[in-house]
Formats: structure tokens, C-alpha cells, sequence
């Protein structure tokens, strides 16, 4: 290449860029006339998603096709549009508890169901794409909010034996289709952070391996390249927030297998971002990356990007906790000594189907400086003790109803006994718990793989309690929002 042309396709790529992340700002705040309105948490299920698709059916530009069946008999559906050259293939929710893209992919179809606004834009992706869907491969597990299938089959590791008919489904469309580029859409932990930023991975990549020896093949390379336009355009928004997942390859996923039979597969895994535990901002964000990325592949300017820039994302890192409490003394033995607590919640699906209330053990212990967490309070100057539980016993649950939580705290009891044969539940919106009937009462530890629930001292005065990873201000007691845990000998 000359001097010239050189300073030129510079200039050029320069341009392009700014066009596309223009394009970009101007979907981010155009996001709220897109969003799919029924949709509001994660735990949406199938029967949420088919009346959106039999909408579909009435407009012109979509084509909606069943594919085929999950186990426990819903219909899994393939929507196409557009009629370009380039074929572009997205499925979402093979694992069923990983909803976000799903979400997304129905706030894209409302994008193009719109007439009057991005005309041209929709007008160069559709006659310069062939865009292909399969929203939720997983319903049953979705019904669940469970990864795995109903007959316990993770679908992303069922790609040679085939087992599932959901991934008999979806390798029989991929087969059909025959794209050009892949998007395999999911979530992933929130304890990922972006390398060692102390920024949770909000959103990661992947441009999977086709062998053992992660060869740089052609697809994967155009992958690569795509990935890298993608992270330029989302740094605007999420700026150090985007992380790469593990590269390692692996022969029983999809995303590996259609890269060696030769897709650009962009693997994209939304993560955490403070605040937003049903990833509401990050479906936002799914929405705006997916459509930067039809623009990218219909303009071909993904073509000029560096592979550099996607090997230059940090690494997925297991570096965020949901929350850490820092700089707390601990007295034992009569010794002093600083410590950092970590907390992670597990999310328990109640039978309500979207419901779920969480639970906290104590992940670390001691030096976390490397973490970060959500929710990151420093405590310095505060003592830790572990909280007890009142020996007195209740007899029912509008009898515990009435306690005194600040009374209770300032004893030093976060737990109480109640004798009650007819209370079902797993866990209390009271800021404190439940021991029920003859559950056996243990004693608070401040030991890793334990409950949560401290009693925080400053001059020997409590000022706040820690009641299952929630921290409650004993002069605010009714602003916390948590639930607490009911234990029973179930
Ligand atoms: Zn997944």
C-alpha cells in the first residue's frame, strides 16, 4: 500500500468509526420506544415470548418458521428477515437461566417492526443481510430458570452426541442456514471482572476456538475482528467494562464446532453491573451491541479493525463479589486483627414462577483487596461478633411480626426460634431470621461457607447488624430492602 492510500483507508476507518458509533449513541437513546414492555425481569418465560412471536407473523418483513419442540413439548421457533447476501445467525438461552439476549432479541424485533424511525438504517442492514433467530433454544429450562435442560442435558456440551432435541434443533438450523457469522448468546456469572479493573466483565467475548490448538483461521479471525469493532463501539457506554472469556476449546460446545465448519462465531455473555441484579441496563446494551454489530457486517468495516484491539480485551477474572465489608476488627482469643468479609448470594427459585429470594454465605475471609465488590462498604473502625439467636421461643409468625428489631440488635440476636407448624416458608422480608420448630440452631460463625449475619459494633455500641448479607443501619431499620432466611429441617 502506497503512503497515501495508507493515510486514506486510515482516515477512512477513522470516519467509519464515527459514523458507527453514532449510530450507536443514537439506538442508545432511542432504546426506551424499542423496549419490549412485557418484558421486565429475567424470569420471563415461553408462554411470555410466543404471543410476541405470533405478532410477528402479521408483519410483512419477518418470517416465522417452527423448528421443532423441547422435551416437555413448546415450540421452538427460527424468525428470519432481511434478504442479503451476508447470512447472520443468533440464537439465545441455551442455558435457561441466561435470559438477558433473549430480552434484547425481542427489542430488536420491535426495531424493525417499526416504520418511521432508522428507515435507511433498516433498509442497508436488510438488503445487505440475511438475519436469522432462534430466541430461547432452552423454554424448558427457561420455565425452571435452570442452565440445563429438563432431562439434566447442558445443550452447550451436546453437540456431538446430540441427545436433546433442543440441540438437535438448533445444529439442524445451523446446517440449513450455513452462515456467515454466528452470535451465541448468553449470560454469564457476575463474579467475572474485566481483567484486574475492579469492574465487573458486564459484557464478554469470545471468538472461539476451532481446535485444541486455537488456530487462527479465517472465520475466526473475521470473529476476532468483529469483536474488536464491537468492544470500540461499547466502550463508549460501558467503558472498561467488557472482559474475554477463556479461549480454551472446547469439543462439545456449538460456538467451537461452527467455527471449524467455518462461522465467525461471536460469543457474547452478559455479566453484573452495579445496581442491576435483573440486567435491565445490559439488555439495553445486548440491544445496542447487536445492532452496531448487523451495521459492521453489512458495511464490511469490521474488515479494517486490528485483531490487536480483541486480543488487547482484558481477561475474564473471578475478581467481583456481590458484596465485600472492609476493614472490620475481629476480636478471638482476645487478639485484634483487620479483616475484609466477602459475600456472595445464591439466587433460590421459589415456586412462585418469578420469584426468587436470595442467600448469602460468606465467600472470603481477610485480605480481598484484589476484589471488588457491588456492593463495596469500608467498615474501618467497626467490630465484627457474630449474631445470636434469642433462646425465648414465639409461637407465631404475627407474634414475631411484632418484635423490636432494635431491641432484638441491641442483645445482640439476629435469629429467633418459632414454634409454628403452619409456616411454609424458605425465607422473611423481616430483618431477622427464623429458626423453625425443631430446626437445628447453629450458632454464627465467621468462617468461610457460612451464613452472614454479623453484629457491628463502634465503643461497644451496635450501630449495624449484617442479617444474610444485607447491612441494616439500626438508626434506618426500615429502609432495607432484603429478605431474610426462614431454616427449617427440610
Ligand atoms: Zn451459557
Amino acid at each position: 500500500m502506497k503512503k497515501s492510500t495508507l493515510i486514506l483507508a486510515i482516515f477512512l476507518t477513522g470516519f467509519i468509526m464515527a459514523q458507527e458509533k453514532e449510530l450507536a449513541w443514537n439506538l442508545y437513546y432511542s432504546y426506551e420506544n424499542f423496549k419490549e414492555q412485557s418484558l421486565t425481569n429475567r424470569r420471563f418465560k415461553h408462554s411470555d415470548i410466543v404471543p410476541l412471536i405470533d405478532h410477528l407473523k402479521n408483519k410483512n418483513i419477518f418470517k416465522v418458521e417452527k423448528v421443532g419442540n423441547s422435551v416437555e413439548g413448546r415450540d421452538i421457533y427460527l424468525i428470519s428477515m432481511g434478504n442479503g447476501k451476508k447470512k447472520v445467525f443468533l440464537w439465545s438461552q441455551m442455558h435457561g437461566d441466561e435470559p438477558t439476549a433473549t430480552a434484547a432479541l425481542f427489542d430488536i424485533f420491535n426495531f424493525f417492526s417499526n416504520e418511521s424511525d432508522f428507515v435507511d438504517v433498516k433498509k442497508f442492514l436488510l438488503s445487505n443481510l440475511s438475519i436469522y433467530f432462534i430466541p430461547m433454544v432452552n423454554p424448558d429450562g427457561a420455565e425452571e430458570f435452570q442452565r440445563r435442560n429438563i432431562f439434566e442435558i447442558d445443550l452447550n456440551r451436546d453437540i456431538i452426541r446430540q441427545q436433546a432435541p433442543e440441540a438437535k434443533i438448533l445444529k439442524g438450523v445451523f446446517d440449513s442456514l450455513k452462515t456467515n457469522f454466528g452470535f451465541n448468546l448468553h449470560d454469564q456469572g457476575r463474579n467475572y471482572a474485566a481483567g484486574n479493573s475492579f469492574k465487573p466483565a458486564s459484557i464478554s467475548f469470545l471468538a472461539p476456538s476451532p481446535d485444541y490448538e486455537k488456530s487462527l483461521t479465517a472465520p475466526r479471525e473475521n470473529a476476532m475482528k468483529l469483536i474488536g469493532n464491537m468492544a470500540d463501539i461499547l466502550n463508549e457506554f460501558i467503558p472498561g467494562h467488557i472482559g474475554k472469556y477463556s479461549d480454551d476449546y472446547e469439543p462439545r460446545a456449538f460456538g467451537d464446532n461452527f467455527t471449524k465448519w467455518g462461522t465467525s462465531v461471536v460469543l457474547l455473555e452478559t455479566g453484573g453491573w452495579r445496581g442491576d441484579r435483573e440486567k435491565q441496563f445490559l439488555r439495553k446494551i445486548n440491544f445496542v451491541a447487536i445492532l452496531a454489530a448487523f451495521n459492521s457486517i453489512a458495511s464490511g468495516s469490521f474488515e479494517n479493525q486490528e485483531v490487536d484491539v480483541y486480543e488487547s480485551i482484558p481477561k475474564n477474572e473471578e475478581l467481583m463479589m456481590d458484596v465485600i465489608f472492609r476493614n472490620l476488627k475481629e476480636i478471638r482469643d482476645d487478639k485484634e486483627f483487620i479483616v475484609d468479609i466477602g459475600i456472595n448470594f445464591e439466587e433460590i427459585n421459589t415456586n412462585s414462577a418469578k420469584k426468587f429470594y436470595l442467600k448469602a454465605a460468606i465467600e472470603d475471609i481477610g485480605d480481598l483487596s484484589v476484589f471488588s465488590g457491588y456492593e463495596d462498604i469500608d467498615l474501618s473502625g467497626f467490630t465484627i461478633e457474630p449474631g445470636k439467636t434469642k433462646p425465648e421461643h414465639f409461637h407465631s409468625y404475627d407474634e414475631i411480626k411484632e418484635i423490636n428489631p432494635a431491641q432484638l440488635y441491641s442483645e445482640g440476636y439476629l435469629n429467633v426460634i418459632l414454634q409454628d407448624d403452619n409456616l411454609k416458608a424458605e425465607y422473611a422480608n423481616l430483618p431477622f431470621n427464623i429458626f423453625l420448630n425443631q430446626a437445628r440452631i447453629k450458632e454464627g460463625k465467621i468462617k468461610t461457607e457460612e451464613a452472614a449475619n454479623f453484629v457491628i459494633r463502634k465503643n461497644n455500641e451496635v450501630k449495624f447488624v449484617i442479617v444474610n448479607g444485607f447491612l441494616i443501619d439500626i438508626d434506618d431499620i426500615d429502609a432495607w430492602s432484603g429478605n431474610s432466611i426462614v431454616y427449617s429441617n427440610k
